[in-house]
């Protein structure tokens, strides 16, 4: 079995109390690792390292071709271990090795833009905002300080680098809080970054729980910016934590996310559209179309050819290439998915296939729930207004674009939204008036780490990816210059100022 320790100021140590808990594999239940359990005592360590390494360290003051280097040391040292980390990843999450293949190649190359990204000089002078003669003014971008990070279980290594790249990118010092559900492969990645040799304390993780290392981590009084993905809920606590001492804080949250379907689409790219869009990863991402529009012109015909090919799922061993869902992360991600297929039976919704787990005897360990479809559900319900995070499909018909396009919006969500259609013009008239950060035509899921990412509404606060997702990392500072010189022709000389 594997042991994990908490990586502190470069070092791996033991909780300060010495406690640990047990990661387990959600495909067989079987315990694959002990971590230690980081408390308050842990997370002081951890952010006084960071603070120092912030406050006397080198790591704010190299210059950017120095920090991008240890940032493609890293990306560099993930492909070489992409392997090990891509099995690790499957163990630890129930994700299919597709995905976890896909995680961990495009977190070397999300940290390899980062490295890029962080050359770029954002420093210039500002024109225009006086005379020539008068003032030169400069605009400098400098790092916040140390940054508590906090990520969900849905992509682990892929949240952590979302977090460290920009935010070293731009120089500052990090305290990462892993999911406790999944923290291996980020453990493993603390392995590679000890062995690049980046200056002590820029990078220290916690392992642990919400209430205990998570809750100190955002309320201790020398972070100076939050970083968080996760539920709302949890995002509304940390956004009440940070408060005490006015952290800044960005919050990459849930989604609910309308898939609208118009009249002329191509059919069968949709039907395969709305299949990846809602039960990739078996539903548990944030931006899963979890709700399809359907127009009641083709609803019909569109159903029953989901639904065939819902049944045709492949659910398995995530391991196997051949599998394409695994179990959910956990048996409380089970309970709360299968309390919300009851709550949609029990609110009149349609059960079109699945609702339940499979019996197949070689998943009976693990935390599978079929691919799940309900039809002719209300948008008022709770299953079309809450996030469920698992395999399960709302569908709602509509008779005209504009009630597809009221339905999308009314949510207290605004994460993403697609539109599938032939005729380009329409398909983007749709898109420009859903109230959602990402919105795909014909297309679902990909994102472009140049593009900004992030929420409308409840589904968050700033942006992630690209110069957008670095500037959330930056203080911006102006330089006023004198150029008057003169004391007499100072434009304050005669207002505040007695004359001698
Ligand atoms: P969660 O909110 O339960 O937990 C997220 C993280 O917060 C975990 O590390 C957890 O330990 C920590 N935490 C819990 N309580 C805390 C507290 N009081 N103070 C500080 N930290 C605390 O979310 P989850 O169940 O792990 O992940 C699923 C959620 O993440 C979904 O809502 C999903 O939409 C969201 N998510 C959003 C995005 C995005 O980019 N918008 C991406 C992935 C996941």
């Amino acid at each position: 079995m594997r042991e994990y320790r908490l990586y502190i100021d470069n070092e791996f140590v033991d909780a300060s109390d010495k406690r640990t808990f047990t990661g387990i594999n959600p495909f067989n239940q079987e315990t694959i690792a002990t971590f230690a359990r980081g408390g308050a005592a842990d997370i002081e360590k951890a952010v006084v390292a960071a603070r120092n390494a912030f406050d006397n360290g080198p790591w704010p003051r190299m210059s950017r071709e120095e920090r991008s280097g240890y940032l493609k040391a890293i990306s560099d040292k993930i492909n070489e271990n992409k392997k090990l980390l891509t099995e690790l990843e499957v163990l630890d999450s129930g994700s299919t090795i597709r995905k976890a293949g896909e995680d961990i190649y495009l977190s070397a190359r999300n940290l390899a833009t980062f490295a890029k990204l962080g050359l770029t000089d954002l420093d210039g002078e500002i024109e225009g905002v006086s005379k020539p003669g008068f003032s030169k003014n400069l605009l400098l971008r400098e790092p916040i300080g140390v940054v508590a990070a906090i990520i969900p279980w849905n992509f682990p290594l892929k949240m952590a680098i979302w977090k460290f790249g920009p935010a070293l990118a731009a120089g500052n010092t990090v305290v990462l809080k892993p999911s406790e559900e999944t923290s291996v492969s980020i453990m493993e990645l603390m392995k590679l970054i000890q062995d690049v040799g980046i200056p002590r304390g820029v990078i220290n993780v916690v392992t642990g729980f919400g209430a205990e290392a998570g809750a100190a981590l955002v309320s201790h009084p020398m972070v100076d910016k939050i970083a968080f993905t996760g539920s709302t809920k949890t995002g509304q606590a940390v956004m009440r934590a940070a408060a005490t001492n006015l952290k800044k804080v960005t919050l990459e949250c849930g989604g609910k996310s309308a898939n609208i379907i118009l009249d002329d689409a191509d059919m069968e790219m949709a039907i395969d559209g709305a299949i990846y869009a809602i039960f990739y990863h078996a539903g548990q991402c944030c931006e899963a179309g979890t709700r399809l529009l359907l127009p009641n012109s083709i609803a019909d015909e569109f159903v029953g050819k989901l639904v065939e090919k819902t049944k045709r799922i492949q659910l398995g061993d995530p391991m196997l290439p051949t599998t394409l869902m695994g179990p959910l992360v956990s048996r409380k991600q089970f309970d709360t998915v299968m309390g919300y297929i009851e709550r949609g039976k029990a609110e009149g919704a349609t059960l079109l296939t699945g609702g339940g787990k499979p019996s197949a005897p070689e998943l009976e360990k693990g935390f599978f729930v079929e691919p799940t479809i309900f039809d002719h559900v209300n948008n008022k319900s709770t299953i079309s207004q809450e996030e469920i995070f698992g395999p399960v499909l709302s569908i709602i018909r509509y008779n005209t674009i504009d009630e597809a396009v009221q339905l999308a919006n009314d949510s207290v969500y605004g994460l993403a939204g697609g539109v599938w259609s032939k005729d380009a013009e329409k398909a983007m008239s749709v898109a420009r008036r859903l109230r959602a950060g990402t919105v795909w035509i014909n297309e679902w899921h990909l994102l472009n780490e140049r593009a900004p990412f992030g929420g409308y509404k409840q589904s968050g606060i700033g942006r992630e990816f690209g110069i957008d997702g670095m500037k959330e990392y930056m203080e911006s500072k102006h330089i006023y210059i004198d150029e008057v010189g003169v004391r007499e022709k100072k434009t304050w000389y005669d207002t505040a100022v007695p004359k001698t």
